[in-house]
């Protein structure tokens, strides 16, 4: 907001910058008299509202963010040739966006979710965006099942409501999804601040040497101010008198001088591991134990720098995979191929087909490309050829400092394949490790109650019984504590037995059918 002390306030004008004529009154045939279409000051003030919204991203619609920079503190160019990460001490200006995953514009910010955590470096070579979680680990391992799984999150057809029903639904249905269920339902699933928050590409990358030698890389940024998480109670208080608890809090931070700061490390795997790991170390449904590769630190990302405009900076900003700079790269993980066609594609969509060229998204790097037109472009190649190749001194690419990060595949006969299973793959251990192993008897008593809270509300029974053994197949110990919480320790009816099912007879779907085996029956 501009300082209300200023003495004299600008002049208002129509967007064309004529003096308005009159902010309170529209023109008028008479005291009474019909409104005069010619009011262009009204009748444009009423279209502009009209089109005040850009549509919401169908996920990640609320977010937070800020300004701030990375520097680096150890030097990685044994590992990437990264511009960025060239020498210690270097900074690198970034923009960082914090999101719910399901919920809406204007949804609580401390209800129980998985959070974005995206991070866009403008670098020298372009923009880099490290588009993450706070989680290491996602729902599922292939792209063709993104969809369903977000509108089983989202909200019932019919009633416009959200229903446990529908997420236990999948999950069980999707036995991958157990370890990425296991943190959210663990008090990581509430966070307490953006600021004290853990943050991950999840995915696995590749970087490159100035000497060409790869390595696939995670990513994972450490809160400096320690995780910190609400208890579900805690969560649930927040909710009503503060939906924009995190937000709030994340502003007031920068704005007081109390600039949060995380850690960025990698962990680093030599590329002719990747075979004879224990682990699929492509299937993004997997950690690599730090034990087996342990975490290297690269820098430091601080946040100083508060938005001056929320849409233009933080709902505007676009963050994409496909962003990538020289000495950094992809994966065969499926689900990060996937998400490099979808995020560039939903920004077209969502914000047009020049988003590139707003400042939040404009590289700092000279833009050079032979795209063009479209849409509300202003920047442009002036008189520079139009097609390439050409004589006349258009852009020529530089093959040597731009050149792709590949990996070679067994190739083989093109189909619709699940991963190849490494000696320890399965759906349910690293789960079943973070709940006996990782979380503290605190950590496993709250996820045991935070589980019972969850499908205890409104799961239909027969999904009900689906959640038990799903839970039972990460620990037996689990899976007894959550009967309990249940009240079916002892084989009585689930809880939840006279929840109705969402998709059940009353929709003339009939009732809810069994999917696991025919789900499962496709994966090697
Ligand atoms: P470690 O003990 O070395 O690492 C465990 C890590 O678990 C911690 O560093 C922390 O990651 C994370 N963690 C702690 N509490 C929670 C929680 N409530 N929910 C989710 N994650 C939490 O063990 P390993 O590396 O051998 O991994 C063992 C298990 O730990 C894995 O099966 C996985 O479930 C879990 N885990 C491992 C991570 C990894 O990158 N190795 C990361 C996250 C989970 P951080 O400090 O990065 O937040």
């Amino acid at each position: 907001m501009t300082d209300q002390s200023t003495p004299t306030p600008p002049t208002t004008t129509f967007d064309s910058g004529i003096p308005a004529p009159e902010e309170d009154y529209s023109l008028t045939a008479g005291t009474d008299g019909p409104i005069a279409l010619h009011d262009a000051y009204v009748v444009q003030k009423m279209q502009q509202f009209n089109r005040e919204r850009v549509p919401e991203r169908v996920v990640h619609a609320k977010g937070s963010g800020a300004h701030g920079y990375f520097e680096v503190t150890n030097d990685i160019t044994r590992y990437t040739r990264a511009s960025l990460f060239s020498e210690v001490g270097k900074r690198t200006e970034i923009i960082a966006r914090f999101s719910q995953v399901a919920g809406e514009h204007g949804y609580p910010d401390t209800v129980r979710d998985p959070r974005g955590f995206s991070v866009k470096f403008y670098t020298e070579d372009g923009n880099w965006d490290l588009v993450g979680n706070n989680t290491p680990v996602f729902f599922m391992r292939d792209p063709a099942k993104f969809q369903h799984f977000i509108r089983s999150q989202k909200r019932l057809p019919d009633s416009g409501l959200r229903s446990n029903d529908m997420q236990w639904d999948f999950w069980t249905g999707s036995p991958e999804s157990a370890h990425q269920v296991m943190i959210l339902m663990s008090d990581h699933g509430t966070p307490a601040s953006y600021a004290t928050m853990n943050g991950y590409g999840s995915h696995t990358f590749s970087m490159e040497n100035a000497a060409g030698e790869k390595v696939w890389v995670k990513y994972h940024f450490h809160a400096d101010a320690g995780q910190h998480d609400f208890t579900d109670e805690e969560a649930g208080a927040h909710a009503g008198p503060d939906p924009d608890y995190l937000r709030r809090d994340l502003r007031d931070r920068i704005a007081e001088g109390d600039h949060p700061s995380w850690t960025l490390k990698i962990q680093v795997m030599p590329f002719e591991d990747a075979e004879g790991y224990r682990f699929n170390p492509f299937d993004v449904t997997k950690v690599w134990p730090h034990g087996d590769y342990p975490l290297i630190e690269v820098g430091r990302m601080v946040l100083d720098r508060n938005p001056d405009n929320f849409f233009a900076e933080i709902e505007q900003s676009a963050f994409s995979p496909s962003n990538i700079v020289p000495g950094l790269g992809l994966s065969p993980d499926k689900m990060l191929q996937g998400r490099i066609f979808s995020y560039h594609d939903t920004h077209l969509h969502r914000i047009g087909t020049n988003y590139q060229q707003l400042p939040v998204n404009a590289s700092k790097a000279p833009v050079n490309s032979y795209n063009q037109d479209g849409a509300m472009r202003y920047a442009h190649s002036d008189g520079q050829p139009v097609y390439s190749p050409n004589s006349y001194g258009g852009p020529v690419s530089d093959t040597e400092r731009g050149h792709d990060l590949t990996w070679s595949t067994e190739g083989g006969e093109i189909g619709r394949y699940a991963y190849v299973a490494h000696a320890e793959d399965d759906d349910f251990g690293q789960a079943g490790t973070l709940y006996r192993h990782v979380l503290s008897d605190e950590g496993r008593e709250h996820a045991v109650t935070n589980i019972v809270g969850h499908v205890g509300d409104g799961v239909s029974p027969t999904i009900q019984r689906r959640a038990l053994e799903y839970l039972t197949k990460i620990d037996a110990g689990l899976g007894a504590a959550v009967a309990k919480g249940l009240g079916v320790a002892d084989g009585g009816e689930p809880a939840g037995a006279d929840a109705p099912e969402p998709f059940g007879q009353a929709a003339g779907q009939g009732p809810a059918v069994d999917l696991r085996e025919s789900e499962t029956a496709g994966r090697a």
